[in-house]
């Protein structure tokens, strides 16, 4: 059962009991005020004819009844019975007939007490009420008052009636309202289903609810559910991406390792057909197999490191006076660069200026923007390392920069240089792997800082590392 059709059958019986217990209070208090005034109506004649009596009780039958104003209390009869039952007197409105009276009312009569009863007179019922007429403490008569309950009870005939269709029709009427409105209550929850659900069958995560109404709860829900999709595409988008780079890093990685392994092949092929007899070639072969074999190695430990890298999510920092992290830098640089690299900037650093930094990381990846420089700038340029503070753009900021004078980067490859295994136009002839640019990045990346490139074809590049919010030791 659908929970429109189980709201509308709750809310309608709760109409219809309501309408009930209503009705059944109204005509009780109807039904009881009817026979309470027919009663005092009748007590009241019977008093204002017990006044006007004037007689002595041997004369009972020339008792004159009053007559009765038959438009003022219609249905209304009088009539005197005395002790035996015997009808001695009764108002002309009753003709030639009489109120029945039986034994019992006679008995009750007898014993003084002035009572009500109900009588059947033909197809009629009558009210009557019965006031035994006393003398000397002898009950000599009665008289006897009644009124036709016909109107009484043709009155709450009718209103039984008015009361059942009423209630009947408002119970239909509230039903039938109450489902249509319901429907167009739930309308709106339909919509939000069949959205959901084309949204479940099809594999498109754009698809969204298009909730047009008031900003009640629905509208919530569908923002919520809208909200929810959201983020369900922007992690799946991501998902997507990291799985793509996922491929392309191992179809790279395998390109880049067969490379070297063909021309160790190649060559080890070689010096095994040629046996001893070239010994020119011979060393040849064999300085191009430890070349390659070193080339590999280099990039082993380039692809460990990234993997490790991405492995782990966080890095151990701690506070470094940069004074002393850009020392470790250079003293790091003394034997491996086997060139000529100018500082700069590194003098007038502040003394406890500190940046909070994991300095393994950092010296490396100013050993790897230092290497490039050596590689691709000839051997007659300029090759800078320096330091700043609050150059970048947030005041606060430290900048770790390597300038050269080299070939410069364009453009293009500057949107691309970052990626694993980008070589770039200027890599052309040189050795490397396209994976020391992305790895200088994720250390960045990891303390929250960048890698920023000023750079212009054929006039040199300056890579800056940008550390966020230098801070005094005080
Ligand atoms: P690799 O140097 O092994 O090729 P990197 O990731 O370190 O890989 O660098 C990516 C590319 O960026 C290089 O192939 C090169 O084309 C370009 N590049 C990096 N540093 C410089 C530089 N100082 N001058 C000119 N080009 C550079």
């Amino acid at each position: 059962m659908s929970l429109r059709l189980r709201l509308t059958i709750l809310f309608t019986g709760i109409l219809g009991l309501t309408l009930v217990i209503f009705s059944f209070v109204v005509y009780l208090i109807m039904s009881r005020t009817l026979y309470t005034e027919v009663d005092n109506s009748i007590s009241a004649m019977a008093s204002s004819v017990v006044r006007s009596m004037k007689v002595s009780p041997f004369e009972l039958d020339k008792v004159q009844i009053p007559n009765v104003d038959v438009f003022s209390s219609p249905g209304t009869y009088l009539q005197i019975v005395d002790a035996r039952g015997k009808m001695v007197s009764r108002s002309a409105n009753m003709g030639l007939q009489y109120l029945p009276m039986s034994e019992d009312t006679l008995g009750m009569a007898a014993a003084g007490r002035e009572f009500y009863e109900n009588v059947g007179y033909r197809d009629n019922r009558i009210r009557v009420y019965n006031y035994p007429l006393i003398l000397e403490g002898k009950v000599i008569g009665v008289l006897q008052v009644g009124r036709s309950l016909s109107q009484v009870e043709m009155v709450l005939g009718r209103l039984r009636a008015l009361m059942l269709s009423g209630a009947a029709m408002a119970v239909l009427t509230a039903g039938l309202m109450g489902f249509s409105l319901a429907r167009t209550a739930f309308k709106p929850v339909e919509r939000i289903i069949e959205a959901a659900a084309s949204i479940q069958r099809g594999s498109d995560l754009k698809k969204r609810i298009d909730y047009h109404g008031p900003k009640d709860e629905l509208y919530t829900l569908s923002e919520t559910l809208n909200g929810m999709l959201e983020r369900l595409e922007s992690m799946y988008s991501r998902l997507e991406e990291i799985n793509e780079a996922q491929r392309r890093f191992v179809a790279d990685a395998s390109h880049e390792l067969r490379t070297p392994l063909t021309t160790i092949r190649g060559n080890a092929e070689l010096l095994l057909k040629m046996g001893d007899s070239h010994p020119d070639t011979r060393a040849e072969a064999l300085a191009d197999i430890a070349g390659e074999a070193e080339r590999l190695t280099r990039l082993v430990s380039n692809l460990l490191y990234l993997a490790r890298a991405d492995a782990c999510q966080v890095i151990e920092t701690s506070p470094v006076r940069l004074r002393e992290l850009m020392e470790r830098a250079v003293d790091s640089l003394k034997f491996t660069t086997g060139r000529k690299i100018e500082f700069e900037g590194l003098e007038s650093l502040p003394e406890d200026l500190q940046v909070n930094v994991n300095a393994d990381l950092i010296i490396q990846a100013i050993n790897i923007l230092v290497d490039n420089a050596v590689k691709y700038t000839p051997a007659e340029g300029e090759i800078v390392l320096g330091a700043s503070t609050g150059g970048g753009s947030e005041p606060g900021t430290v900048s770790i920069y390597v300038r050269d004078s080299g070939p410069g980067i364009s453009e293009e490859d500057s949107q691309d240089i970052f990626e694993r295994f980008y070589r770039g136009e200027t890599a052309r002839g040189k050795s490397g792997s396209g994976l020391g640019l992305s790895i200088a990045q994720w250390i960045m990346q990891k303390h929250g800082g960048s890698v920023a490139l000023n750079s212009k074809e054929g006039s040199g590049s300056c890579f800056s590392l940008l550390l966020a919010g230098g801070s005094s030791s005080g």
